[in-house]
């Protein structure tokens, strides 16, 4: 996701460092926050956007199909 669903606010952050870049898989940093719910799942459920604070199911939510919006 580069751009918030709710605001379309640009998602992309700083640059990454070069020497960390491969370990992330990505060249630069996103803006959202990832958003856990140790009940539900073990890892990142949901984003929020820093800006509007509006928030999108993650990739693992969507295919689990029972996503609960707040
Ligand atoms: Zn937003």
């Amino acid at each position: 996701m580069n751009n918030c669903p709710h605001c379309n606010a640009n998602l992309i952050g700083e640059e990454i460092p070069k020497e960390q870049q491969r370990f992330f898989g990505t060249a630069h940093w996103h803006r959202e926050i990832g958003i856990e719910y140790p009940e539900k799942y073990d890892g990142v459920w949901e984003y929020q956007c820093p800006d509007c604070g509006g928030t999108w199911p993650s990739e693992v939510a969507k295919l689990r199909g029972n996503y609960e919006k707040k």
